[in-house]
């Protein structure tokens, strides 16, 4: 099970006089299975957040536990995670297939066959199961983004991690892609942290808002709360809460 606990967090960046303090003291519990959207201004500490979940950047201090494991020694590849961002780096010479193989044959012992199925139903699953045999550069953006989504999800992983996944997308494929994902993240069930700073994004798709300013939680509740009980006039502004 896939719980994650963060505990008194902080992650600084130099040392001394000059260091930035990118995240803050945060303390976060996140259920099992739970949506949660972080959002907060460009250089509020989003992505060394999720980094730091991720096992790609080290806390300065503070725990964090993945369902019941201090995961804090752990390197990115012994956490059961996966990833989507903003630049979703596709292999460009391989097939989608291969894409969303290539993971899979690294991280488990699987066969072949067991391999060639589970991308197929996944594929399937995306809208992107005739595309199989063609490489990124013939895809469009859309299709592109439902094959890093395919290939992050075919690793059935405890975690889902995004960090502004939709932002290269034109308005109509990211209205798109939201439901997309809501409805991949409820038929999989699986834990996701979801870095935005689209305001509909915020306000649409997770079960739970973080608002961070500077590296600190100003505020975490469903979306509805933060909006018309923001803690703080940061927040209040932020969100554009009526007054
Ligand atoms: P966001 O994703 O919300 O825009 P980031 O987590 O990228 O914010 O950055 C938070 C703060 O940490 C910023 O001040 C940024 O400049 C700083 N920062 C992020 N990564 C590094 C790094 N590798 N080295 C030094 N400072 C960094
Ligand atoms: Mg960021």
């Amino acid at each position: 099970m896939a719980k994650i606990d963060l505990d008194t967090v902080t992650k600084r960046f130099g040392s001394g006089g000059d260091a930035v303090v990118a995240v803050d003291d945060v303390s976060l519990e996140i259920e099992d299975g739970e949506f949660v959207v972080f959002v907060g201004p460009s250089g509020s500490g989003k992505s060394t957040l999720l980094r730091i979940v991720a096992g790609l950047e080290r806390q300065t201090e503070g725990d964090v536990v993945i369902g019941d494991t201090i995961v804090n020694e752990l390197g990115p590849r012994a956490r059961d995670i996966a990833m989507v961002f903003q630049n979703y780096a596709l292999y460009p010479n391989m097939t989608v297939e291969e894409n969303m193989a290539f993971g899979l044959k690294m991280s488990t012992d699987l066969s072949d066959d067991e391999i060639e199925t589970r991308v197929r139903e996944t594929a399937e699953k995306m809208g992107i199961g005739r595309l199989l045999d063609n490489t990124p550069g013939e895809m469009s953006g859309g299709q592109q983004q439902r094959v890093a989504l395919g290939r992050a999800i075919v690793r059935n992983p405890d975690v889902f991690l995004m960090d502004e996944p939709l932002s290269n997308l034109d308005a109509k494929l990211r209205t798109e892609m939201r439901t997309e994902i809501n409805r991949l993240q409820n038929e999989l069930d699986v834990t996701t942290l979801y870095v935005t700073h689209d305001q509909t994004e915020a306000m649409t798709m997770g079960d739970r808002l973080v608002v961070l300013n500077y590296g600190e939680l100003q505020q975490v509740g469903t979306p509805l709360e933060c909006f018309y009980r923001p803690k703080n006039r940061f927040v209040a502004g932020f969100l554009g809460s009526p007054s």
